[in-house]
Parts: C-alpha cells; structure tokens; sequence
C-alpha cells in the first residue's frame, strides 16, 4: 500500500474499471484500483469482443454505446493492439427493421436475401470495431500506471464501506461482484461461452441478432484466431467451460461456415455477465462527505458501453470533489 490517500478508489479491473481509472487518472486525479481478480482473469477477459449496444438497458445506452465506438475507432486509427474495425452482418432469424443505431454507422446496408445464410430472415452489414480482449486490458492497465495511477489486486473487499476507508469516493465497477457487495440481488450472473479456433481465412464478421441473451451464433475473427460464439447460461456464476456447450457452439457456427466443423480448437474462453434489469450508473451520497459513484451491471454490452460510462462517472466524480 502506497502513503497517498487516493482522491478516488475504484473497485474493479475489468473493462469498467480499468477505462474508468484510466479516465479519471487522466483527468489528474489520484486514482487507486483495487481488485479481487487481475484484468486477465475478469469476465472482461472472456468476451468477444464485439460493439454491440443490445444486451444492456439504459436510457442512456446508445449515448455510452456510440461514444465508445467513437474511442475504439480512433484506437483501431492509431495501431492500438487488439482493436480492430471489422466489417460483417448482424442477421435474426425472423424478419426485423434494422436498429436505429445500426443505420448511422459506417459501412450500413441493409441486407439482401442473397447476403444471409440458411434461417435468417433479415440483416444489416456494418463495420464494428471487434477487441481482443486480453491484449487490450494490458494496454489500459498501463495507460492507467502511466497516467499515474495504481493497481492493488488479490483482497475480496466485503462492503463498500471497507473501500471507504482507502478514499471518501468509491466508483464501484464490481461486475457481478456487486451483487454481495453493495449487495444488489438485481444482479444476475449469466455464463457464456466461446470457442477459440485457428481462423480459417474469414476476413468479416456475423453476429446473430436476439431480442435477449440466448444461444446466438457469432463469429469475430481476430486475425488468425477466430471466436465462436456463443451461450448464455443464466444462474451459472462459476466461469468453467462445458464441453456440451462448446460442441453445441462449434456445430451451430458450421451449420454457415461448413469448414469450422474441423477447424483446430485453441481453446476456450467462459466468463459472467452482470445482467441486471437497468444497467447502474449514479452517484450514491452516504453523508459526511462519503460518496458511491456505482458502475455496474452492463450484462452482454459492458466492452461495447465502457467508454461512455467511463465518461460520464468521471463527471460525477468532478462534480462530487468541486471540480
Ligand atoms: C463470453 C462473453 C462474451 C461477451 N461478449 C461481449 C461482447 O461481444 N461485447 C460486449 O460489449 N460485451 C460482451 N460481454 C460482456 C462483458 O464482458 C461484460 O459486460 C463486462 O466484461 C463487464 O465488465 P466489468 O468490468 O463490469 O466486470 P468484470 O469484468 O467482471 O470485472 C469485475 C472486477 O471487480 C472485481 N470485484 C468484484 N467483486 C469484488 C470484491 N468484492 N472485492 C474486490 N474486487 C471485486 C473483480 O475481481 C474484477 O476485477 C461478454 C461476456 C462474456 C462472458
């Protein structure tokens, strides 16, 4: 432990704490992040990791959700590794209109029958900055050391009220961890499920659009990996692969990429999303100058709204110390 008293300690260094230390840090404040679980071995090491704003509610999802596009595109620009924008299709399998959000991306068309495989019904192409999740968490664990803040792993803190003693303002970003943290039974964990396999040559993406997490079909290439998607197990909270899970995987991908039937399997990838009916983004006041800035419960979204969330937690926190 270092002597500063932080001005902020973030708990959490998954996608949402470590780009909301990164932006707090660079807007010089001393930020501390402590966490349970390294950045390798969160649930956002396990994701995709698509764009995407459908799997979380908010009001303000599709503000976070296209500020963050915005942030991925530059970092794409500017050769960060791991960020990519990708071109690709998002189909349903019964017919829909395109999303409002889909229409004003770069790349939009609307989907002919030609351009979908075999039971989907409509779809849109777009261009989606797809991220490799693990390189990416380094790269911002180092943007936050760089910009001055600190990094504390290994304790399980048991309330927010222990958190308080390291700072009087907490941004809590405890995934599904906040449901026995803060606690918050609206919280849920959903397992899924990916399969790494050796890419065999797909350049675009195709996502399955789904009203809800479900069994959707996804495939994000990743350079020479590509991830197979995927599950959503609800009431799982243990991130272990079921070797049923993934086979079911692997053969819904074949049934429109036949030749990933024998692609080599590099591995697998399970973690939890924080589902919870309203994504948690606001400013909890505990008196005598103790505050609670909570960013949780992002479900399937939380890479693709990581920015904007980050954004606006640090205008509260701006806000909570006069600023
Ligand atoms: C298979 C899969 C695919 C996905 N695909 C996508 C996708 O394509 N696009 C997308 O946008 N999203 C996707 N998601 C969802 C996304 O991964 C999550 O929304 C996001 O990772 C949540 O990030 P987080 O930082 O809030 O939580 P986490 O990554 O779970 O991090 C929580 C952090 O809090 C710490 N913590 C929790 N409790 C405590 C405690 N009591 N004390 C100390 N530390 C604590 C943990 O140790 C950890 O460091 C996917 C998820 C999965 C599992």
């Amino acid at each position: 432990m270092t002597s500063h008293r932080p001005d902020v300690l973030v708990v959490g260094a998954g996608v949402s704490g470590l780009t909301t230390g990164v932006r707090l840090a660079e807007s010089d404040l001393r930020v501390r992040i402590r966490a349970l679980k390294e950045p390798a071995e969160t649930s956002s090491a396990a994701a995709g990791a698509i764009w995407d704003p459908i799997y979380a509610k908010h009001p303000r999802v599709e503000f976070w959700a296209a500020r963050s596009y915005q942030v991925f595109e530059a970092l794409a620009l500017a050769g960060l590794p791991g960020v990519r924008m990708v071109d690709g299709v998002e189909a349903s399998r019964t017919p829909i209109p395109s999303p409002s959000w889909a229409s004003v991306l770069p790349g939009f068309r609307e989907c002919g029958p030609d351009d979908l495989p075999a039971g989907f019904a409509s779809g849109w192409h777009y261009t989606a900055p797809i991220i490799d999740m693990p390189p990416y968490l380094r790269t911002l664990s180092d943007r936050l050391l760089a910009a001055g803040g600190e990094l504390l792993f290994g304790s399980q803190l048991q309330s927010l009220g222990e958190a308080l003693a390291d700072a009087d303002v907490v941004v809590n970003c405890s995934g599904v961890g906040a449901r026995d943290l803060v606690p918050d039974p609206e919280v849920q964990p959903i397992r899924g499920q990916l399969v790494a396999v050796r890419n065999p040559g797909l350049q675009e993406f195709f996502a399955e659009h789904t009203d809800e997490l479900g069994e959707m079909t996804y495939l994000l290439p990743q350079g020479e990996v590509l991830l197979l998607g995927g599950s959503a197990e609800k009431g799982e909270a243990e991130p272990v692969p079921v070797a049923d899970v993934a086979a079911a995987i692997v053969a819904r991908c074949s049934e429109i990429f036949p030749e990933l039937a024998d692609a080599e399997i590099l591995g697998h990838r399970t973690g939890i999303r924080p589902s919870r009916p309203e994504v948690r983004l606001e400013h909890e006041d505990l008196g005598g100058g103790r505050h609670i800035v909570h960013n949780y419960g992002h479900s399937g979204a939380g890479v693709s709204l990581s920015w904007g969330c980050a954004e606006d937690v640090t205008a509260l926190v701006r806000d909570i110390l006069g600023d």
